[in-house]
């Protein structure tokens, strides 16, 4: 009998590893290799250059964190763009708005959307379901540097990490082409990687500055996935008008009773209060 594990080295000596029932496929697109597994415990998942990017049993926690917050603060989102993302998950939790009106996902690699859309229908399905959900397959970065001025309520950063086809999605250039493609009012969020082993905070730290440095409001919130590194994830805010605290409009988001596994309005504030360390870090570099 064979025993067959991914693994992932989370630090030189740290690695995390998932017993795979199946291998699914195994595909090197002119971006980058892309693997999808299945197994007992997370159900299917994939993989891109080596990295965990979804898995079936709880991709609902990354889902919700970068939707349901910055919907829960402005109060009227009608247009979204969505960067990377290519699984389909952010796409479908925006999808449950009736007020928005039209979603742009930018994702660089086509083949990520149609294995996605063979292999995991929880997160892809809708995309060719919702007439709103217009997709594009090109790079981020040139996409949103040719957007208008204030064209989007809502800009969603679901990358992968900063290295390969990611790393134009961490630079001044890109957050600065975000703030032009954001209404008044408009929201940034950015995957902002992990708090815990250094070379993710590093990341984290220079991806924060970088949207301190072009958003007057700059905020990190974090949330909890066991298949990230550490497990303890960090979602950036940015935004040029709302607080997601001052203008978080609990009542308003209870009152559209959307059903969430992971976000609802009392974890909202709390997801902002970071522990001494992150904090720290976030005040003084590292
Ligand atoms: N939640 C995941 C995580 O943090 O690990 C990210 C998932 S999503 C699959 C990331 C997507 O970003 C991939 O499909 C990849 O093709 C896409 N991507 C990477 N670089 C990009 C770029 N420059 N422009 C647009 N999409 C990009």
């Amino acid at each position: 009998m064979t025993d067959l594990w991914y693994s992932e080295y989370h630090t030189d000596d740290v690695r995390f590893s998932i017993k795979v029932t199946k291998q699914l496929c195994s595909e090197q697109t002119p971006f980058q290799k892309i693997d999808f597994f299945e197994s007992e415990t997370f159900g299917t998942f994939f993989t891109i250059d080596g990295l965990m990017m979804v898995t079936q049993k709880d991709e609902f926690a990354y889902h919700d964190m970068i939707t349901h917050v910055p919907f829960a603060v402005h109060p009227a989102v009608k247009r979204v763009l969505i960067i990377g993302g290519g699984d389909g998950g952010t796409a479908r939790e925006v999808c449950r708005y009736p007020g928005v009106k039209h979603i742009d996902l930018v994702d660089i690699d086509e083949r990520v959307v149609r294995l996605c859309q063979q292999y995991l229908p929880q997160t892809a399905a809708v995309l060719d379901k919702d007439p709103r959900v217009h997709m594009h397959f090109e790079d981020g970065l040139q996409f949103v540097g040719r957007a208008q001025e204030g064209e989007y309520d809502l800009v969603l950063v679901d990358s992968t990490d900063p290295v390969g086809p990611g790393e134009g999605l961490f630079t001044n250039t890109f957050y600065q082409n975000c703030y032009h493609a954001l209404a008044d009012d408009g929201i940034l969020i950015n995957q902002h990687e992990s708090p815990y082993y250094p070379a993710y905070a590093h990341e984290m730290l220079r991806a924060h500055s970088k949207i301190k440095n072009t958003f007057p409001i700059a905020r990190v919130y974090q949330f909890y996935i066991p298949t990230y590194p550490s497990g303890h994830w960090l979602f950036g805010f940015a935004s040029k008008k709302y607080d997601p605290i001052v203008d978080f409009q609990p009542d308003r988001w209870n009152a559209l009773g959307l059903k969430t596994k992971y976000y609802n309005t009392d974890l909202h504030t709390a997801a902002f209060a970071l522990p001494s360390y992150v904090r720290e870090m976030l005040e003084h570099g590292e």
